[in-house]
């Protein structure tokens, strides 16, 4: 493979001597967006295993009654809701508990700084950005499913995990399996990685019932249960496109090593290609409690009660080449992959913004992508060195993206 190697476990030496949780030695967790699909699937590993850890701190945005029972339940140190406004109630939740509460973003910086030794990056968003890097500035082992970061600030990301010796452990289900399979593999082994796709609830509709779907439409995926925003993005496909980059980040292969292909059961992970002419892929039932216990028990395995993968009942695994044609968003990810700098961070801020106001009904399907284009090709490279150099990026991304939307010409065109 030329010049670049797969780089996992992020923190490379560092990982050594991580041990895993024991009854002995029990590992203190924090969950940044406890109350969302991932965090509520990692906290119910947590409940199923009160010996082997300790929660230190939880967040969610504003779901106040969700996060106080889960810290009471986990008996949390510290519980934070992003949105200022929630904060009295979650103190009134939390009365007579001893569970410190805080809020707004220094409350969320506060919860990844606590001294836990393996954080939940679960955020959905760049709203994950901050914090993460917070918990990784201090060298915590980080199991990150919260995508965006990476794909809009990966070398950020990747540079403040090995100035800290941090752990980063993907729970991304493509990139979990890519982690499992490339196992000790040398890097100069390593042909290509394979990312699969279910395909998403749209995988054989026309562009033209495409541009008639709707928000329920579109987050109804057929094999996973998950948060709008990321459901959304696997209906067109840009979930995909930011895991490209996203195993860009993590892996260090090049984008042109990075395959795509439509696996409609979701039993195959994904896979790596090696030099011999070697596949080697991980299945498993499409549960996400398989990669978060995958990187909660890291360098050891948990059990799960999963389901078990029946090979024969499932019969055959389907596959076939993504159609580019009605999911330009996989073009446009690349796309934004090989111009880098700040590009990715665009592309990012401006599926976000565009996700959400079709969520809110504002604009239709196919104008999502439209959306992004046109705002990745407006603006010019900016810095994306530091945090605020990367938020700055994106609000300005956030603000053209915004101004197209409210236009009513995504494209920019009239
Ligand atoms: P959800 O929408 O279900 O949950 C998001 C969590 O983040 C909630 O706890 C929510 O709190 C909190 N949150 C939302 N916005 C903010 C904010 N602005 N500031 C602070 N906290 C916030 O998302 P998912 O769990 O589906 O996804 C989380 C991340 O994991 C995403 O990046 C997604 O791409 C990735 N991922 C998810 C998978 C899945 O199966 N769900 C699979 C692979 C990756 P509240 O409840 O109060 O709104």
């Amino acid at each position: 493979m030329s010049g670049q190697a797969p780089r996992l476990p992020i923190g490379g030496s560092a990982a050594r001597g991580r041990p895993p949780p024991s009854p002995e030695r029990p590992r203190s967790v924090t969950v940044l967006g406890a109350t969302g699909s991932i965090g509520r699937s990692t906290m119910a590993l947590l409940a199923e295993r009160p010996k082997l850890y300790r929660v230190e701190a939880l967040t969610a945005r504003r779901n106040v009654a969700a996060l106080a029972a889960l810290a009471r339940a986990h008996r949390a140190k510290l519980a934070v809701v992003a949105d200022p406004g929630a904060y009295r109630g979650l103190v009134e939740a939390l009365a007579g508990t001893g569970i410190e509460a805080a809020a707004g973003e220094a409350g969320l910086i506060e919860a990844a700084l606590r001294p836990a030794e393996w954080v939940m990056a679960g955020i959905v968003g760049v709203a994950g950005l901050a914090p993460t890097l917070a918990a990784l500035g201090r060298g915590a082992i980080v199991a990150i499913a919260n995508k965006e970061p990476l794909v809009s600030a990966g070398p950020l990301v990747l540079e403040t995990a090995r100035r800290a010796g941090a752990v980063l452990l993907p729970v991304d289900s493509e990139h979990n399996a890519i982690f499992q399979a490339l196992g000790g593999a040398a890097p100069d082994a390593v042909e290509r990685l394979i990312l699969t796709a279910s395909g998403g609830p749209f995988r054989t509709w026309s562009l033209e019932a495409m541009g008639r779907a709707t928000p329920e439409q579109a987050v109804a995926h057929p094999n996973w249960s998950m948060g709008a925003k990321i459901s959304v993005d696997s209906a067109t496909m840009m979930n995909k496109g930011l895991e490209i980059i996203e195993a860009e980040r993590l892996f260090g292969v090049p984008e042109p090593r990075i395959e795509v292909i439509v696996h409609p059961q979701s039993i195959v992970h994904s896979l790596v290609a090696f030099t011999d002419g070697s596949l080697l892929a991980q299945l498993g039932a499409p549960d996400m409690r398989i990669p978060i216990a995958h990187a909660l028990g890291w360098p050891s395995r948990l059990a799960t009660a999963a389901p078990r993968l029946d090979l024969a009942a499932v019969g055959r695994l389907d596959f076939e080449p993504p159609s580019e044609h009605r999911f330009p968003a996989l073009a446009l990810a690349r796309r934004a992959l090989r111009r880098g700098g700040a590009a990715p961070t665009i592309l990012n801020a401006a599926n976000e913004v565009a996700v959400a106001a079709f969520l809110a009904r504002r604009i239709g399907f196919l104008d999502i992508v439209r959306t992004v284009e046109s705002v990745l090709e407006s603006l010019e490279d900016a810095p994306t060195g530091s945090l605020e150099a990367v938020l700055a990026c994106d609000l300005e991304a956030r603000r053209l993206a915004e101004v197209r939307i409210g236009s009513g010409h995504p494209t920019g065109d009239r």
